[in-house]
């Protein structure tokens, strides 16, 4: 049985000796919302003056790296977008990574950072917020058009998503069958604003029984096609092996620290990382040490600011 400790000064002392990366998810982490948790600014500090480098994963595809840089400088910490990887980020490395034709376009239902992102990378991206204010009027009878040179639909959390984003995604889908259906992450829910939470972009938690996924903006487009996505953000091993290469790292000297099981801790330990897991965001102590629950992250504390206290007691 997999073994989950509370992180003590001498645990805590092991793994600072033995990794030489963290990888901190974000929300509920770093931030709630838009409020920075208590001490985070005083831990990274700390971590960077030990020599560990920083990487900060977010499956929140709502915003570009460099629109997140901007919030963790509002936040007041200082993070350079290269430190930064978003789901948003993800989505356009897969397409560079897999050689899409620069030719095509792609179609979005999410917001300006998957758009930023995608038009970073070389490709011609539409739809998005732009789309936000488009309706069909299904009682004149119309016939409905897209885009045939449409390669890829790429699916994030959408505030604004509505039916003829959904039509022209489904119709971009199934009337080619080599376009591509990618989605950026799988969270049910994310922290919209501080306090509370709101539907995500995909549950994993409610896959139905034909292999569909069911649940938000994702599982809209999945009922309607008929087709499972490819999913670029945490825990896809795609993320992973992006983030290892690209800052030639090894699994066995990284921590992944993040407060949710079936993304953050999944994601590290499929790749062989060590693991943090922390309460200050959407899991409890109950819900880890619950017998239903299977993902057991190697550690556990309430903050990520324990780690100052536990080395100053
Ligand atoms: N997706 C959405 C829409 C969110 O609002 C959030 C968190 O706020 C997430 C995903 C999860 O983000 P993270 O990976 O930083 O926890
Ligand atoms: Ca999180």
């Amino acid at each position: 049985m997999n073994s989950c400790q509370v992180l003590s000064r001498e645990n805590l002392t092991h793994l600072l000796d033995s990794v030489d990366t963290f990888l901190f998810d974000c929300d509920g982490v770093i931030w709630k919302g838009d409020n920075l948790i208590d001490g985070v600014s005083e831990t990274l500090d700390f971590l960077r003056s030990k020599g560990k480098k920083l990487v900060f994963v977010t499956n929140n595809s709502l915003k570009s790296r460099a629109q997140y840089a901007l919030k963790f400088h509002f936040l007041g910490i200082s993070v350079s977008p290269d430190e930064i990887f978003s789901s948003s980020f993800a989505a356009a490395m897969y397409l560079k990574l897999y050689n899409f034709p620069p030719q095509n376009k792609v179609y979005v239902i999410g917001g300006d950072g998957i758009l930023e992102e995608l038009r970073l990378a070389g490709f011609n991206a539409f739809g998005g917020p732009a789309d936000a204010n488009k309706t069909v009027d299904l009682k004149q009878n119309i016939f409905f058009e897209h885009d045939k040179s449409v390669g890829a639909v790429v699916v994030g959390i959408d505030p604004n998503i509505n039916y003829y984003k959904l039509q022209y995604g489904t119709l971009c889908i199934r009337e080619n069958p080599g376009c591509l259906f990618i989605a950026t992450n799988r969270d049910a829910v994310g922290h919209m604003t501080a306090w509370q939470e709101w539907p995500g972009s995909i549950s994993d938690s409610i896959i139905s029984h034909s292999g569909i996924s069911a649940g938000c903006m994702v599982a809209a487009m999945c009922g309607s096609t008929q087709k499972e996505p490819i999913v670029v953000g945490k825990p896809s091993t795609f993320m992973m092996d992006f983030l290892l290469q690209k800052f030639n790292v090894s699994c066995s000297k990284m921590c992944m620290v993040g407060d949710r099981l079936d993304t953050d801790i999944l994601f590290g330990q499929n790749a062989g990382c060590k693991t943090l897991l922390v309460l200050s965001g959407c899991t409890t102590q109950s819900a880890l040490q619950d017998p239903s629950n299977n993902i057991h992250p190697d550690f556990y504390t309430s903050k990520i600011s324990d780690m100052l206290d536990l080395l100053e007691a």
